[in-house]
């Protein structure tokens, strides 16, 4: 009896001792880490070549192009085990000539209203289109007022972003269904285009553009549709509730075009002990064209290099093989996300973990999961290594648009969560550009996202562990 007493104790001392070694070591990467990153980071300077040197990124253009050339030689000067090309074909959508609109209150009574066409939109006739504006909040509210009432109009849809909402994602997909869906929705009840309030909590003169679908409607039947700014939404409902009878008018020049070649950017660092499983952080490459794509997802793209470069940098050789993705096309088709998924399975190969970092470059809080019970449970016992670094948001939810199509049984999917107080002034408008990212925000990102990497390459994922103990 005294034995097995003695016995259990020692075990207990001996793990409890085990533990601590091991949280010390994990301190003191993750401190080289963070130390690496803010004394000696790259993610700033990289962003500043792809936000200022090739500016807005739109699938097909000739911008994306110029940036998949970028980050490609700028990670074949890291040193990596491979770097290459992944061929994908992507759409071609482009805005053309400046948009133009203005609200008409009476003869030759006209104020100018800033707008921009929805990603993906049918231009406006050459001489653009006027009429009268039907404002709804809903597209459930569409088929209340029915065809005699939208008919022959332009539906106005004013359904703000929710301002009491914390996460301000969540108030984004709250109202996203307006645009994505909305031209779709008015046109089966007779509307001649639509005009959309900007995703964005703030009150300002900025359109914000995103994709938008027609779904199956023909060709013929699909109608223009733009953002107007939040101060215009408000000026153009307030204006309304005085004279309902009063006309809108827009022109746009967008065009579509056949598909084009692009391509993923990929960077790998081959693991010590499993090469044959990957684990992979990434972003999107392309953006919207209005501004230069700081945010949206530049931040993203850097911040996914720089958790291989502080790697090779602190001289940390990962046992598993990490691989950067830098997505294309996430923006209006996920064709980048969705090739990449595709290749891995017909290559049979194993995504154990995936990190993706789309929320803009502002000061990280921590992440967000997509796993089971299990996983979860080894991320938590990880928050006190994190707690010194201001990283305390560990939850269950979304993880990345492009990584989504790896999901199967067992990988764990992640995003990394900045505050998102700011992110919406930003998303898809004129204003996501390199003055609105503060380099130490930026950093720290990288940062928090290369230790969470370091974390799960050493302890593995617990679905990994269980198939090698099969
Ligand atoms: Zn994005």
């Amino acid at each position: 009896m005294k034995r097995t007493i003695i016995t259990i104790t020692l075990v207990f001392v001996a793990s409890l001792l085990q533990a601590q070694t091991s949280f010390k070591k994990d301190s003191t990467l993750i401190k080289s880490i963070y130390n690496t990153a803010l004394l000696n980071g790259k993610s700033y300077d990289w962003l500043d070549h792809l936000s200022n040197e090739i500016g807005g990124r739109l699938s097909g253009s000739f911008n994306a192009n110029k940036a998949v050339k970028y980050t490609k030689a700028e990670l074949d000067e890291l040193g990596l085990d491979k770097v290459w090309l992944q061929p994908v074909m992507v759409p071609k959508w482009t805005r053309g000539q400046k948009e133009y609109a203005y609200i008409e209150t009476g003869p030759g009574q006209t104020s100018i209203a800033d707008i921009c066409a929805l990603g993906g939109s049918v231009p406006t006739p050459k001489l653009g289109i006027k009429a009268q504006l039907i404002e709804v909040t809903s597209l459930d509210e569409l088929a209340t007022l029915g065809r005699e009432k939208i008919e022959g109009k332009i539906v106005f849809y004013n359904r703000p972003m929710q301002a009491d909402l914390i996460n301000t994602f969540e108030a984004y997909g709250g109202c996203v269904d307006q645009r994505y869906s909305g031209a779709m929705e008015a046109a089966k009840y007779g509307a001649v285009a639509v005009v959309v309030r900007s995703m964005n909590l703030r009150a300002d003169d900025f359109p914000h553009t995103g994709s938008m679908t027609y779904g199956d409607t023909p060709v013929d039947q699909r109608i223009p549709a733009c953002a107007i700014s939040t101060n215009g939404a408000n000026y153009l409902s307030s204006a309304l509730k005085i004279l309902p009878s009063l006309y809108f008018y827009f022109k746009q020049n967008c065009k579509t075009y056949d598909d084009v070649l692009s391509h993923n950017v990929i960077g790998e660092i081959t693991g010590t002990e499993f090469p044959d499983k990957y684990m992979l952080v990434g972003g999107h490459l392309d953006s919207w064209d209005l501004g230069d794509g700081s945010h949206d997802d530049g931040a993203g793209v850097v911040q996914s290099m720089e958790v291989l470069r502080l790697f090779k940098e602190i001289g940390y050789k990962p046992k598993h093989s990490i691989r950067v993705v830098l997505f294309m096309n996430e923006e209006n088709g996920l064709r980048g996300g969705k090739k990449y998924a595709e290749e891995a399975k017909l290559k049979n190969e194993k995504h154990i973990f995936a990190l993706e970092s789309d929320a803009g470059g502002f000061t990280p809080r921590g992440f967000s999961f997509d796993l089971d019970e299990a996983n979860f449970k080894q991320v938590e016992s990880w928050k006190p290594l994190f707690e010194p670094y201001l990283i305390h948001y560990f939850a269950k939810g979304g993880s990345g648009a492009d990584i989504g199509p790896l999901k199967e049984e067992g990988i764990v999917l992640a995003g990394l969560r900045p505050d998102s107080q700011r992110y919406f002034d930003h998303h898809h408008a004129a204003t996501d550009t390199f003055d609105a990212i503060n380099k130490r925000e930026l950093e720290l990102g990288g940062a928090a996202m290369a230790s969470l990497v370091y974390l799960f390459d050493t302890y593995g994922t617990k679905t990994e562990l269980t198939s090698i103990k099969n």
